[in-house]
């Protein structure tokens, strides 16, 4: 038994490969808070790998309310919310965030991995079918084979190519699509309105998992169903808190009969501990703070215009991104590796994205933009990425083409 196991990770050789050529770039320890400088090797290191797109991780009156929290509750609930876990504060941010995305009802899990693999595992079975972009996120994916029902993938963001694969389905089949709304590593936007007319012409649901997009973009940052004013026409919002709110955790909204069927329904809900008060209370904080300052959002937007205007005009690849998630292609899982060990050396943390994540020939170093960063720190990593292509002569992907 125990030379199975030992057998079975004998081949997997991708870490050790990376790490004897002294470019692993993975579990890197962050000796310091998640913010525009964090502290690696008791180096100053600038951050652009973060999805704190708000910069909110280290705000004060998160801070204050997160420790508010614990003295009132403690730190943890022991339990699920089915039991002995639910608090107030966690009923409190349900009918905080259905408000805040505009629907009827919420339900709040404890990550946001565990929302995806809950919902979709318990409101799709055997004979139904789920319809996938092809580049949504692993959680939505692990979801879908969770629940065992017939998995269909078109190709990403193609509105022809899920048209085609809806129309060869019963007529009378359950069927629902699941869509990232800001793709996690290419940025770009879901083509929203084409896909509510296409599910209308099918009959066909939709769920639409928007990680990126809160505090990003629609009002106030409420996501995608909000930037195109479809928020009646989406059936269910899933969302994160570990990206722009700061915190741990994520949520389903949608009408108050379907978060009733998923409250009682999700395993990933009814068999997992509930949110610590800590987490509940920084989330609620944060929707304090985007709801009374939304310049915090332009901040973002400005940050993103300007850094994206200086990768293209150095002729950076940045593919079609429309987000903060600034896609910077090499097409080379080594050289990514090469670049992102130079440019952490060099005083840059940025995220390396290889298969399986995106397909193999689209390795791509993932840039991310935060409302906190200044001009002067986006010119700084500029710079820095310019000259570690340069001094790995890696090309810019245009100078190919
Ligand atoms: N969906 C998407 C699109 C994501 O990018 C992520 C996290 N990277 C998740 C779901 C899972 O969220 P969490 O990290 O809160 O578990």
């Amino acid at each position: 038994m125990r030379k199975k196991l030992h057998d079975r990770v004998a081949s997997f050789k991708d870490a050790s490969d990376l790490r004897e050529k002294g470019l692993y770039p993975f579990f890197r320890a962050i000796e310091s808070g998640q913010d525009t400088r964090v502290m690696i090797d008791g180096k100053e290191v600038l951050m652009f790998g973060s999805n704190s797109y708000l910069g909110l991780t280290n705000h004060p009156k998160i801070k204050e309310a997160a420790k508010a929290a614990i003295d009132k509750y403690g730190t943890g609930c022991a339990g699920s919310r089915f039991l002995n876990g639910t608090l107030d504060i966690h009923l409190a941010l349900e009918r905080r965030l259905a408000q805040y995305v505009g629907k009827p009802a919420a339900v709040i899990f404890s990550t946001g991995f565990q929302v995806n693999l809950g919902v979709l595992s318990c409101l799709t079975g055997r004979n139904d079918y789920l319809i996938l972009d092809e580049y949504n996120h692993a959680s939505i994916i692990d979801g879908s084979r969770l629940s065992f029902s017939r998995v269909i993938k078109y190709a990403h963001n193609n509105m022809q190519d899920l048209r085609v694969k809806l129309s060869l389905l019963p007529e009378e089949a359950t069927k629902l699509i699941a869509v990232d709304g800001i793709f996690s590593m290419e940025g770009d936007i879901v083509k929203l309105p084409e896909i509510v007319e296409i599910a209308e012409e099918f009959g066909a649901n939709i769920f639409v998992d928007d990680a990126h997009s809160l505090g990003v973009i629609g009002m106030n940052g409420a996501g995608t169903a909000s930037h195109f004013n479809l928020t009646n026409e989406v059936d269910l919002i899933m969302g994160t808190f570990s990206k722009s709110f700061a915190s741990l955790g994520g949520f389903i909204a949608g009408d108050e009969d379907v978060i009733d069927y998923i409250k009682h329904r999700a395993r990933a809900l009814l068999f997992s501990a509930s949110m610590t008060p800590a987490s509940v209370a920084s989330v609620l904080a944060a929707i304090d703070i985007v709801e009374s300052d939304p310049g915090i959002i332009d901040k973002l937007w400005a940050n993103t215009n300007y850094a994206k205007k200086l990768l293209l005009a150095e002729g950076f690849d940045l593919g079609g991104t429309e987000s903060p998630i600034l896609p910077i292609y090499i097409r080379d899982n080594e050289k990514t590796f090469m670049v992102t060990n130079l440019l952490q050396e060099n005083g840059l943390f940025v995220n390396p994205v290889v298969s399986p994540a995106v397909p193999s020939d689209s390795s791509l170093i993932r840039f991310s933009l935060m409302a906190s960063h200044t001009f002067g720190q986006i010119d700084e990593a500029v710079d820095k990425l310019s000259k570690a292509f340069k001094a790995l002569s890696v090309p810019l992907v245009k100078e190919n083409i």
